[in-house]
């Protein structure tokens, strides 16, 4: 149960937090916010984010803190930087209303492992492709982090990756549950729905890193290399997905080489164009330094992801 007596009863309820503040915690290894315990007292709850003038200070206040003003200082983070408020304000436009649960991902990382910077994340990410190449991939033990992610996320990266069965993220790299926030349709390409979804990881979980995930042989990319070379028609809603993948096949017709690879891998770096250009928020995260899209093939054969942007 809730000591209420302890509880801050500000109205402010803690809406994003940066990936500064949460290095912070961390780093000092504050755990100091009691989350909520009790599932009868779920519900939508306003989400007010306190955002002053330039030089002064940012608040999220955790709603379950324990103690008071001596924590409000771990949860004030000065953002002096105009860019950041902006995202920090279109956040808060997007996610005004959150469940208990969403408002717990303000708190402390779960997994503080995972608060790094987007160089840092691209390391790990192929760290962990080499273990798996290699046949070295780690133990995950999935049961004792299971209490801290049930109250939340703090994912170092994000996949958008082909839908294709053989082509699995978290294998790949070597990670565990709450690693990484994957977006999946076959031929890995952005559109508005995974847009919104990295917005979502990198406003609000602090994510620092993307990576467009394509692979060899992929079998979407493939139709509509047949889609622009032959004509070939396709049934349902297969040439919504040939139509959004038509513009690499095209930028790939003239290159020299084999066309699918060569489609595949245009197929990759216009969609990192995409996400970095796209979408205020992830153009001006990639500004301020706090994100970077990066782009990637995965070989069938191997295993081993080569980077390609
Ligand atoms: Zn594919």
């Amino acid at each position: 149960m809730l000591r209420r007596s302890r509880v801050v009863r500000q109205p402010e309820i803690p809406l994003i937090e940066t990936r500064n503040s949460q290095r912070n915690k961390a780093q000092s290894g504050f755990n100091g916010c009691e989350r909520p315990r009790s599932s009868r007292s779920e519900g939508i709850w306003l989400a007010i984010c306190v955002i002053k003038p330039k030089h002064q200070r940012i608040i999220f206040r955790a709603p379950m803190c324990t103690q008071r003003d001596d924590h409000l200082a771990i949860h004030s983070t000065n953002l002096a930087r105009r860019s950041f408020l902006r995202l920090a304000s279109a956040a808060a436009l997007s996610f005004g209303f959150l469940t208990r649960s969403q408002a717990a991902e303000s708190n402390a990382p779960p997994k503080p492992q995972n608060v790094l910077s987007h160089e840092e994340a691209l390391e790990r990410l192929m760290e962990g492709n080499d273990r798996y190449v290699e046949g070295k991939v780690k133990p995950h033990d999935y049961i004792s982090e299971r209490p801290a992610l049930a109250l939340g996320q703090n994912p170092f990266a994000g996949i958008l990756g082909c839908a294709d069965s053989r082509v699995g993220p978290e294998y790949a790299f070597d990670v565990g549950r709450g690693d990484i926030f994957v977006c999946r349709v076959a031929g890995n390409f952005a559109d508005d729905y995974s847009i919104g979804s990295f917005e979502y990881a990198v406003a609000v979980l602090g994510t620092p890193l993307i990576l467009v995930l394509g692979h060899s042989k992929c079998g979407a990319v493939d139709a509509a290399v047949k889609a622009v070379k032959d004509g070939k028609e396709f049934s349902g809603h297969i040439p919504l997905l040939v139509d959004a993948i038509r513009p690499a096949v095209k930028a790939a017709q003239d290159q020299a080489g084999d066309l699918l690879d060569n489609a595949i891998k245009q197929n990759v770096i216009l969609n990192v164009e995409k996400l970095k250009t796209a979408s205020p928020i992830l153009s001006d995260a990639i500004q301020e330094g706090e994100l970077n899209v990066a782009g990637g093939i995965y070989s069938l054969d191997t295993g081993r992801v080569t980077l390609v942007t």
